[in-house]
């Protein structure tokens, strides 16, 4: 995904590509008689310079990967409890990260097995609880 990069007078933020296309796009029509000079950069990047004497460049950036990267593992229940443990693999032969003679818990119908947003995303989210064990690992 890509952000704009905005400096103005030196000082870098990033916002949206559609802010800053309409910055630049509000320089060139609307709000042209406020702009002192502008000067293309490239295709998409700008500079502008505001009568008021802000100096603006935009420059489109591949947006920084989210930070927050989310848990893949699966988890699921091992005896037919309401604690849901993070196991090693999702199958038969996966363990609970926080006790290895901890097996998924097979229903009826297989195994259950989730990522921690599924199950958190889940009807049943309520009933359930993570094992805080397995959450340190
Ligand atoms: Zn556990």
């Amino acid at each position: 995904m890509k952000v704009y990069e905005r400096t103005e007078n030196g000082i870098a933020t990033q916002v949206s590509v559609k802010d800053g296309l309409e910055e630049i796009n509000n320089a060139m029509m609307a709000g042209k008689r406020e702009v002192r000079t502008m000067s293309s950069i490239s295709r998409t990047d700008y500079a502008i310079e505001y009568k008021d004497g802000r100096k603006i460049t935009l420059v489109q950036i591949d947006a920084p990967e989210e930070s927050v990267d989310e848990d893949s593992s699966p988890w699921t229940v091992a005896s037919h409890r309401m604690l849901l443990h993070k196991f090693t693999e999702a199958s038969a032969d996966g363990r609970a990260v926080c006790n290895k003679s901890f097996r998924p818990w097979r229903y009826g119908n297989g195994y259950d097995f989730a990522t921690r947003a599924e199950h958190e995303a889940s009807q049943y989210a309520d009933l359930y609880a993570f094992c805080p064990r397995c959450e340190s690992k």
